[in-house]
């Protein structure tokens, strides 16, 4: 790592998957990129808006009043192009004609992977920022998206358990983490759901009744059941149609929150992380490190290899799924 001094102007993006908190990122970049005397960029659609030369100078009030919005004002993008030698070389001309010689790409393992191949072919200094509801990257102990996403799901099992009460019924939920639980294990344990199931622990459908049998006895008239939608058992849908045939007497409803879950107004706490960690992939920009993503640990920033934050996996604490059962009962 060399203290790189020559850094002068920088293009900020946001990459793949969208989520809520993203422009408070992208506000942090900008403001603290200007306060050291930086020219900034946007960047428009990810590597796609690179590789076209979408690409527009950003002042600190172009950034204001967009702390509070969902969604990316810069928008995003996936990119086949830039996936290929050629589409990389005309993404490195772009940024050439504006003299930009460092990028801050907000989003997932996706988007660190294309960054990290840009580096090693042209040499452009990059930092990475973790915008994800799905909080699956190594490295941090939250991604920018996952607390609004939550929250957005904790709301939807409020109130499907104050229409469900009445009723003798089984709720299963399913909310989105692709092939990962955080959201379901966060949701569930918040929503006092009757049992979480996720992609991490396989469960026997016999297990899962006998445990929702032993709530009734206590004379829980419904239950709500939590299922991350790249649950090993199927997804929530498949899940009730194997219920409804081995125990005709349950009466299941689906419910699929989907997409909600990644709009809407981000959460103090995504605000919060998404403003350190845009400031502090500037200030790691400056001090000349590159290919590394920010991350939050143990509420310290520090600083994880694209390599580990895209390599190696973040374990789920199967204890908090245990601690679920037994609050559950
Ligand atoms: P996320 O960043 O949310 O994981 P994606 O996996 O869709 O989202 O990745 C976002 C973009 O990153 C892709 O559309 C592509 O432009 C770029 N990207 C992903 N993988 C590669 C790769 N192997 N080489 C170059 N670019 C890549």
């Amino acid at each position: 790592m060399d203290k790189n001094k020559e850094i002068r102007r920088i293009g900020v993006f946001s990459s793949g998957g969208d989520a809520p908190g993203m422009n408070a990122a992208i506000r942090a970049v900008v403001r603290t990129g200007v306060y050291h005397g930086l020219d900034v960029f946007g960047i428009y659609r990810g590597y796609e808006g690179m590789i076209e030369g979408d690409i527009v100078p950003m002042s600190k009030r172009d950034v204001g009043n967009i702390i509070h919005r969902g969604g990316t004002v810069l928008k995003t993008a996936r990119s086949e192009r830039f996936k290929t030698s050629e589409g990389r070389k005309t993404a490195y001309e772009a940024l050439q004609r504006h003299k930009i010689d460092g990028l801050v790409v907000i989003g997932g393992d996706g988007s660190f992977t294309g960054g990290k191949i840009f580096h090693e072919e042209y040499g452009m200094p990059i930092i990475g920022v973790p915008g994800t509801i799905d909080n699956d990257l190594y490295g941090t102990d939250y991604t920018i998206g996952f607390d609004t996403a939550v929250n957005t799901a904790v709301e939807a099992l409020d109130r499907i358990r104050d229409t469900a009460e009445s009723h003798n019924r089984l709720f299963l939920v399913e909310v989105m983490g692709r092939d990962t639980g955080y959201i379901a294990l966060n949701t569930g344990i918040a929503s006092g759901a009757g049992a979480i199931l996720i992609p991490e622990s396989t469960i026997d459908l016999d297990v899962l009744m006998q445990h929702l049998e032993k709530s009734g006895k206590h004379k829980k008239l419904f239950s709500l059941i939590v299922v991350a939608e790249g649950n090993e058992n199927g997804n929530a849908q498949q899940l009730a149609n194997e219920i409804k045939k081995r125990f005709p007497d349950y009466d299941t409803k689906v419910t699929i929150i989907g997409h909600l879950q990644r709009g809407g107004s981000p959460s103090a706490m995504d605000r919060l992380i998404a403003s350190r960690m845009g400031y502090a992939a500037v200030e790691s920009i400056l001090q000349g490190h590159s290919s590394k993503m920010v991350g939050i640990q143990n509420n310290q920033i520090n600083l994880v290899s694209f390599d580990d934050a895209i390599n190696k996996s973040k374990e789920i604490d199967m204890l908090q799924l245990k601690m679920a059962g037994i609050l559950s009962l």
